[in-house]
Order: C-alpha cells, then sequence, then structure tokens
C-alpha cells in the first residue's frame, strides 16, 4: 500500500492545472490527458518515487530505463552542484574542453570494448544515434564512397524522436501521421520469437531472418548501403530477445558488404543487462560504433555519446579538404555538468558492482515474473535481466491479441499503481525495467502487487466484455 512521505510544501491543484494547460507532454494520449491532467511525481528515494499527494510507489521502470542506479544519490547531486559553481558552461567546439567532458572519455573509452577509444557527446539517445548517421554518412562521403547512404533498421525498433532518428525507428504507431525519411532508411524484419512463424525452430527462424537480410542487401546494393542498426534487445519495440547468435550473424553479413553495425545501447548498457556494454559481453559483437544515453548518467542529468572506433576514428579525425573540420555538435556536446553526473554515477556502478547484482538477481526477476504466466491474460513474459516484459492477449493459444480499446497494458499498470508500483504500459505490452538496485526483497513484493493487479484486470476485462 502506498504510504506517506514528507513533501515540500507545493500547491498541487496550481501545479495540475498550469501543467494541463501548458505543458504538451510527450508520447501522450490526449484523449485521456485533457480530462485527467498529469500525476505530479515529486519526490524519489532509493526504488521509489512519491506523488504530490505523498502516495509512495515503487519504481518499476527507472523512470524510463534510465534511473539504472537509483534515486536520491545525493552524491551525484553533490557533483553536479559542484561543478555547476565551479564552471557550469563552456563551449567544447574548437578545442576547448573542461575537466569532466575529458574524464568521462577516457572512462567511456576504458569500459567500452577494446576498439571504441573515441566518444562523440549528445544530449540524449535520439540525438546520439541522429548524429552517428551523419558521421557515417561523412565517413564514406571522405572514403569517396558517396553512394552509400541508406541505412537499415528493424520493424519496431525504437532509436528516438529526432527527424532522422524517428525514421530509423520502426514502431508505426510512433510515426502515424508523422513524415519520415523514407529515402535513407530500409526497415527489416524484428526478431520476434514469441510471433515466429508457427512449428518454426529457433535456429531455423534465425536463418531465415539473415536471409531475408541478405537479400534485401542484395537488391538495394551494398554500394548504396551505409550501416545496419539494431538494438542488442529490442525495447520499446517489446523487449524483444533475439536467438542465439543472431547478432554476430547479422554483424557478419554486414563485415561481408562493407556495412557499418552501430549497436544502439541506450537501453542495454550500463548495466541492464548486467554488463557496462551488453554488445560484445553477451551478444559477441563488435560493433563499429555503440550509441549509449540513459544509464550513462542514471539520468540525472541528459547526457548521450557514440563511441566510435579507431578504424572510423582514422578516418573522421584526419584533417582533410576544406580545412579539416568536423562540422557537427551540440552546444552542450561534453555538458560539464552532465559528464559530472556521469562520471560519478559510474563510479556508484564500480564501487556497489551494479552489474554483478544485475546478473545475481536478474534470473531470479525473470523466474518471478514468469510465475505470472497462469494469469488468463498473460502470453508471454520474456526479456533478460533487468529488461522484462510481459505481452497481453485475449487468447493464449492463438496469441490473439485484445482490442486496441480495451487498453490492457494502461489497465495493468493502473491496478499495479494502485497497490504502489509503477510499470510502463505501451499498448497490451507492460515493461518491466526498474532501477539496478531491486534487490529480492523488492522484486518479491513488486510481483506480489503484480500478481493482484493482473487478477484484477481480468476481473475487469470480463466484467466489460473483452474476455
Ligand atoms: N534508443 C533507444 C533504444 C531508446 O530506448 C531510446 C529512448 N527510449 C532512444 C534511443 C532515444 O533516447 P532519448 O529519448 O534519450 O532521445
Amino acid at each position: 500500500t502506498p504510504s506517506s512521505v514528507p513533501n515540500q510544501p507545493l500547491d498541487a491543484q496550481r501545479l495540475w492545472r498550469q501543467d494541463k494547460d501548458h505543458f504538451i507532454h510527450p508520447f501522450t494520449d490526449f484523449s485521456v490527458f485533457h480530462e485527467k491532467g498529469c500525476e505530479l511525481i515529486t519526490d524519489s528515494e532509493g526504488v521509489f518515487v512519491s506523488d504530490i499527494h505523498g502516495n509512495r510507489f515503487i519504481d518499476g521502470i527507472a523512470g524510463l530505463w534510465c534511473v539504472n542506479v537509483g534515486h536520491g544519490r545525493s552524491e551525484i547531486g553533490q557533483a553536479m552542484a559542484d561543478q555547476a559553481t565551479r564552471m557550469a558552461y563552456f563551449s567544447t567546439f574548437n578545442n576547448l574542453s573542461n575537466a569532466p567532458a575529458a574524464a568521462l572519455a577516457a572512462k567511456l573509452a576504458e569500459l567500452a570494448p577494446a576498439h571504441l577509444n573515441h566518444v562523440f557527446y549528445t544530449c540524449g539517445g535520439s540525438t546520439a544515434n541522429d548524429a552517428t548517421i551523419r558521421l557515417v554518412h561523412y565517413y564514406f562521403n571522405r572514403l569517396g564512397k558517396p553512394t552509400k547512404k541508406r541505412i537499415l533498421s528493424r520493424r519496431n525498433a525504437y532509436h528516438g524522436t529526432t527527424y532522422l532518428s524517428a525514421s530509423l525507428t520502426g514502431i508505426e504507431s510512433n510515426n502515424w501521421e508523422f513524415d519520415t525519411l523514407d529515402h535513407l532508411v530500409t526497415h527489416v524484419s524484428e526478431a520476434n520469437l514469441y510471433r515466429r512463424p508457427e512449428g518454426m525452430s529457433e535456429d531455423a527462424y534465425c536463418d531465415h531472418l539473415v536471409k531475408e537480410f541478405e537479400d534485401t542487401i542484395a537488391s538495394i546494393g551494398a554500394d548504396n548501403i551505409a550501416a545496419f542498426i539494431a538494438e542488442p534487445i529490442m525495447g520499446a519495440g517489446g523487449v524483444l530477445v533475439a536467438p542465439d547468435g543472431y547478432h554476430a550473424r547479422m554483424q557478419a553479413v554486414c563485415r561481408a558488404n562493407d556495412i557499418l553495425y552501430i549497436a544502439d545501447e541506450v537501453v542495454t548498457g550500463f548495466g541492464r543487462l548486467g554488463h557496462f556494454f551488453s554488445s560484445e559481453a553477451v551478444f559477441d559483437t563488435q560493433p563499429d560504433i555503440i550509441n549509449v544515453a540513459k544509464g550513462l548518467s542514471s539520468g540525472y542529468a541528459p547526457l548521450g555519446a557514440t563511441l566510435i572506433s579507431d578504424k572510423l576514428y582514422e578516418v573522421l579525425g584526419t584533417p582533410q579538404g576544406k580545412g579539416g573540420v568536423l562540422s557537427t555538435g551540440f552546444t552542450y556536446s561534453g555538458h560539464p555538468v552532465s559528464c559530472a553526473a556521469a562520471l560519478k554515477n559510474i563510479e556508484i556502478l564500480e564501487r556497489e558492482n551494479i552489474c554483478a547484482n544485475v546478473r545475481q538477481v536478474g534470473p531470479y526477476l525473470e523466474q518471478a515474473l514468469k510465475s505470472l504466466s497462469h494469469h488468463a491474460t498473460v502470453g508471454d513474459v520474456r526479456g533478460s535481466h533487468f529488461m522484462m516484459c510481459i505481452e497481453n492477449v485475449a487468447d493464449k493459444a492463438t496469441k490473439e491479441l485484445l482490442p486496441l480499446e480495451a487498453r490492457v497494458g494502461d489497465r495493468v499498470a493502473f491496478e499495479a499503481q494502485k497497490r504502489g508500483l509503477i510499470i510502463r504500459p505501451v499498448g497490451h505490452l507492460n515493461v518491466v525495467s526498474p532501477p539496478l538496485i531491486w534487490t529480492r526483497e523488492t522484486i518479491d513484493t513488486a510481483v506480489a502487487i503484480l500478481d493482484e493487479a493482473l487478477a484484477a484486470t481480468t476481473a475487469s476485462l470480463q466484467a466489460d466484455g473483452y474476455l
């Protein structure tokens, strides 16, 4: 049950009204928002967040897959305050720099796979992916291969919300009534083991996906393709874990065709799967570029980074042509306060062996969530370590989905929140991606709440005639 915590005096009604009248919320259903307005989250500590009315919840989504070290880490706040008072901001253009940006770049090079030693800073994950594609095009232009432009991505991938990263994104509903840069991006099938063709083995499914990838490359022509981008485990598109060996095989096809391999580790990085980077440690790949954000700073300050291989840097970092200026970068590339937050965040991850906690406790979370499979609507429980998801269905045998208007994901999330747990509804899915400091006890409490929430959801769906 939610319990009360002391809040600073905030005028709940006034803030609610200000928000409703003026804040255009991202990824928000306005038909609900106009009626209900916002819920103000005002306090946080450890694995908990509290709303303005003092109701406390277990955070089951790490903010938005990002608060990896948990909430209320005053030492991160202190590091940010120290940096902000000493030198809050100065440019990093030309040859200017600042201490946290320099130190963090070296730290990232140390933590990343051996061949990734160069860091281009961005403001978050979308801008990391966006900047990457520009750098990749620049790279091939400078190599005298200007036709290599097309980017291969996957259906149901999520890579962000700038124009270019939204175009890489393959979740159709994200782009409803928006435009996309279709001349730059081709989507191939995602790896969805749960919904793979009936009767096909995992190995045969993997062969099938690799073959489709090869065929796509052949039809577009490798000379026209710059890169392939993939999340090691697809996140927002449904926490989809690919078949064993899939990523390594996709990478081999890329190598054979002079196509760069970009891993979007915005969610999978910084411990969520038990390692700082999962590409090499878990999936046996050596990407040319790895993009990170979210857990890099645990959400304490906006920050993203694209980690570039030595091979690419040789070209990007070599003065040539028109003055040798790499003419891209943000005002906030290498923001000192964000980089100070990231350095302290990484220090905490290392000092508290948080990756090891995830490796130990992760399988317990997987098992605990799988124990909910008996509920009428739970079609699939999948994911890995601290990146999990429940897929709700109308019929387990046929895997048929409930109609959209049943809002099953919202129902489960609502029932869980009533009982003190926040999880994320995504259509008919519910994502569980907690702070990496969840213990077995937290998991037991959260899963007991989910158990009740799923039972209540079944009852409400039955009452409304959906089941
Ligand atoms: N890539 C992936 C895999 C993501 O999950 C996200 C955000 N959910 C992004 C990129 C975009 O990051 P941001 O929202 O920080 O721009």
